[in-house]
């Protein structure tokens, strides 16, 4: 299983929210202390943010602006260990953003190792992650064409899942939806499948607890959400400080979390078979 987080608040370095943090999403790659599957994550990483303020031209790489002015989400993923990775370890200090979703992987058996399978995977706005693995899921009734099982980013079950993903959101449906019904869809053909998702589009979280570890935290303005918690006390906001965040808090197996800067709701998951709401 990999660990994942995501951050939405008070803009912060990739460094102070991801490596700085004792027992933080950098220290899980070789020491997670909750993961239920795996040992290490030492199979890539990835990191994706939205680029504070609006684009200066609109160039490639620096983040376009939606229709919305919202800048688009920009990704940094390799396929080495994070601790391995010195490009990182500079850019980290550098980026700051006020949103951020970034995961360590522990490969699948079966799966592409490039850096294609790493978290986070993204569509326009949305970023992505997937802690879990789904058995046999390529004969998984995705209800995807052939062109689009054949055209996904990695031979994954990840992107598999973010394909079936992508299709509800790109018909307008509500992430916490979305995610809710590709977890129940996938659920109900395969029983034994764990399904840790984490959906974010720089303004709203939204996450399922599936067989695997979630926690979170919040404080004014700020929400953080993540497979597994560190061991950061509560401090005040300072230019990189983490904002005021509180206790860390659980959830529930079989639930779906939506946060945004103004708080967090659970939602418990009904088994697959009952109506969706
Ligand atoms: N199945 C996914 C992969 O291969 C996620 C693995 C995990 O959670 N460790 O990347």
């Amino acid at each position: 299983m990999c660990r994942h987080l995501a951050y939405v608040g008070p803009p912060l370095t990739l460094d102070r929210l991801l490596v700085r943090p004792a027992h933080g999403l950098y220290e899980q790659s070789w020491q997670p202390r909750r993961q239920r599957h795996g040992t290490v994550n030492a199979d890539g990483f990835g990191v994706g943010w939205y680029p504070l303020g609006p684009a200066p031209d609109g160039a490639p790489g620096t983040g376009d602006a939606d229709d919305a002015g919202f800048p688009q989400p920009v990704r940094y993923r390799r396929a080495v260990p994070v601790w391995a990775d010195a490009n990182f370890a500079e850019l980290a200090p550098a980026i700051r953003s006020g949103a951020v979703l970034a995961a360590v992987r522990s490969a699948t058996a079966g799966t592409t190792q490039d850096e294609s399978a790493a978290a986070p995977f993204k569509d326009g706005r949305w970023l992505f992650s997937h802690n879990g693995a789904v058995r046999d899921w390529t004969r998984l009734p995705t209800g995807l064409t052939e062109a689009e099982l054949l055209g996904l980013e990695a031979h994954c079950d990840s992107a598999a899942l973010w394909a079936m993903l992508t299709a509800l959101l790109r018909q307008g449906q509500p992430p916490g939806g979305a995610l809710a019904s590709v977890a129940r869809r996938v659920a109900a053909a395969r029983p034994d499948a764990r399904l840790n998702f984490l959906l974010t589009d720089g303004r709203t979280i939204a996450a399922t607890a599936w067989g695997d570890t979630l926690w979170y935290r919040t404080g004014p303005g700020a929400a953080l959400v993540a497979s597994e918690p560190d061991e950061e006390p509560p401090a005040p906001h300072t230019a990189d400080q983490a904002p005021g965040l509180g206790e860390w808090r659980e959830v529930p197996d079989r639930s779906l979390l939506l946060a945004t800067t103004a708080g967090v709701r659970i939602i418990p998951l009904r088994p697959p078979g009952a109506a969706d709401r």
